[in-house]
């Protein structure tokens, strides 16, 4: 940064996805953008799965996803119920899965949001990397501009995409008190294998990839969910745990959980001999929408995870596409309140229009729910279990004669246990 009270279009405040995006489309724009990212590269904090789903963002930046430094698409998806010493997995291959344009990839962040920095800065943004901003300027109730290292920006709008726990959406008086509940921890490692072991164990064709999810003793009972991914020359495998959960479970601890669950015979046999070369941990914010705060105010516009938009309804995790879009919609606000120039809450109140008619907050509204309706300790320990048993009686041949099918099956649905999976089926109707 060159002279101090500098002014800009607008400042964006974080180097993720959600930033990224709004500086690219912003400046492909013509405005004058200056992203600010505390880290030493774009993608060098940023922490995910590792899955993107491109069908919803894939029109928003129709030139970007040719030549995207994507992993592999994913055409094999697996369910696992784990219970503590069995386990049952749904494979599901579809055609739909296999045709082009493939609807999801598997991606590093490293890669790809430096990727995304370069393509931004060929539209014209400048990116600052290694500067971290430590506080929002707000004069007259208005925010007018950062501090970062010092300097004071300005600009006539400040995008906060600095993700969970967004420092300038509280300063900005727009977040709501921070509950633990409405937050999950993420943790996972990076496991470099050669490529063609890993078409090996996932049974894969050339470049095609496959995601696993495991629920139940993946995470010991607690509620989440463990994943697998894979990558061009490497695994992705984590977890996702809510954070009552482990602060209600001391004794639990999240690398211990790691641990465990990487040494699942479904897991060890998968990443055997593999080296692990990166270990990362970050909070979800998966309180959805009634979670979320306000999205803007004078001055400033909320995206990504700094909104709230992650979301988790057990089959899939989502936040990057959120963040993309999210991001995308808060640079068109910019550039509707640039020709009004009106850069007030009224005149940004765009965004929320924009969100609103896209398929961000329309998943949101539609699965409000989802956080109560999955936080059922029953589904990730109960279940799983109840679920192994009745396998393991329907495959065992004892040395007696074997009970029918119709008495197996009885012993372990009573009346009380019908009772409580149709309980399950009234919440799960909620989304
Ligand atoms: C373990 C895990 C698994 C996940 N799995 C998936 C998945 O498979 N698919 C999916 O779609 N989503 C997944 N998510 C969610 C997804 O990763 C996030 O929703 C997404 O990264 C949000 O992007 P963002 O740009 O909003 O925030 P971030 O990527 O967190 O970016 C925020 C940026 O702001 C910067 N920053 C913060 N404060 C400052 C400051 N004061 N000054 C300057 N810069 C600052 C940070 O360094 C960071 O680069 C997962 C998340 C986790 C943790």
């Amino acid at each position: 940064m060159e002279s101090q009270g500098e002014s800009f279009d607008a400042l964006i405040v974080g180097g993720g996805l959600a930033g990224l995006a709004a500086a690219y489309t912003m400046a492909a724009e013509g405005l004058e953008v200056l992203l600010l990212e505390r880290g030493d590269y774009c993608g060098a904090k940023n922490v995910t799965g590792g899955r993107i789903y491109i069908n919803p963002v894939r029109e928003l930046f129709p030139e970007l996803w040719k030549k995207a430094p994507l992993e592999r698409p994913i055409v094999h998806e697996e369910v696992c119920l784990m219970g503590r010493k069995s386990s049952i997995t749904m494979r599901y291959d579809g055609a739909e899965l296999k045709a082009e344009p493939y609807q999801s990839y598997s991606l590093l962040r490293g890669k790809f949001d430096k990727w995304l920095a370069r393509e931004a800065e060929r539209k014209g943004a400048m990116i600052v990397t290694k500067s971290r901003v430590d506080a929002l300027i707000i004069e007259d109730g208005r925010v007018k501009g950062v501090m970062a290292g010092g300097e004071e920006l300005r600009a006539d709008v400040v995008v906060a995409a600095d993700g969970v726990l967004s420092f300038t959406a509280r300063q900005a008086g727009l977040q709501k008190p921070i509950d633990s509940k409405n937050y999950a921890l993420g943790f996972k490692e990076i496991i470099e294998l050669d490529p063609e072991i890993i078409e090996d164990r996932f049974n894969l064709n050339g470049n095609e990839g496959a995601a696993r999810l495991f629920m139940g003793d993946a995470t010991a009972g607690k509620f989440g969910g463990g994943f697998i991914y894979t990558n061009q020359s490497s695994l992705s495998l984590g977890m996702v745990v809510g954070v009552d959960a482990l602060t209600e479970n001391p004794d639990i601890k999240a690398p211990d959980l790691l641990d465990r669950f990487r040494e699942r015979p479904e897991l060890a046999r998968l990443i055997k001999g593999g080296e692990t070369v990166e270990y990362s941990a970050h909070l979800i914010p998966e309180g959805g929408f009634k979670a979320m705060g306000e999205l803007w105010g004078d001055g400033i516009l909320v995206a990504g995870d700094a909104a709230g938009f992650s979301m988790n309804i057990g089959v899939t995790v989502r936040g990057m596409e959120y963040a993309l879009a999210s991001g995308y919609y808060a640079a068109r606000a910019v550039i509707q309140a640039k020709q009004k120039n009106d850069f007030t809450r009224a005149g940004l109140a765009i965004y929320a229009d924009l969100l609103n008619e896209s398929f961000v907050m329309k998943d949101f509204i539609n699965f409000k729910e989802s956080l109560e309706v999955l936080d059922y300790p029953r589904l990730f320990k109960h279940y799983p279990e109840l679920a192994g048993s009745i396998m393991k009686d329907l495959y065992q041949v004892p040395d007696g004669p074997k009970d029918k099918i119709y008495a197996t099956l009885k012993k372990y649905l009573t009346m009380s246990e019908i009772g409580g999976l149709l309980k399950l089926g009234r919440r799960m109707m909620k989304i």
